[in-house]
């Protein structure tokens, strides 16, 4: 029904204030591997004008990509970090609302800041939670 893993409470807690005009996803990898960071979560919020973000459809097994031009806030942004072949894997969902106070999201393969991004980043101690593709899915499920 569930696996899980248990994690010692003596979490890095980082606040990271992006560059403007950076991205997102290039940023967090790069403090990831300065930091060592093999397993953790991440929240933040923020501006955006470009971002792409992936849709799974579960019966073809298929990635659908889309990329928005337009100015955006980060609603909600939320991953967690685990780690594959020894390098940081991130995996991060987002919700954006247009100017039209209208929501989209999905899971986030990049955005590029307009205005500010602020993310919050716990590191766990450990490397334990990996990464092994599912058969079922096709979904990098986590392996403990
Ligand atoms: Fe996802």
């Amino acid at each position: 029904m569930y696996k899980f893993t248990s994690v010692k409470n003596q979490a890095d807690k980082y606040i990271l204030s992006l560059d403007n005009h950076v991205s997102i996803m290039e940023a967090l990898m790069a403090f990831c591997q300065e930091k060592g960071i093999l397993c953790g979560e991440i929240g933040g919020l923020g501006a955006v004008n470009h971002a792409t973000f992936r849709y799974l459809n579960p019966s073809t097994m298929k990635y659908v990509d889309k990329t928005f031009d337009e100015q955006m806030e980060i609603t909600n942004l939320t991953g967690n970090i685990s780690q594959k072949d020894g390098k940081p894997y991130l995996h991060v969902h987002i919700t954006a609302s247009r100017s039209d106070y209208s929501c989209i999201g999905g899971h986030l393969l990049d955005a590029r800041i307009n205005g500010a991004c602020e993310l919050f980043v716990t590191a766990f101690p450990g490397t334990f939670a990996g990464r092994r593709t599912d058969a079922e899915t096709g979904i990098n499920l986590y392996e403990f």
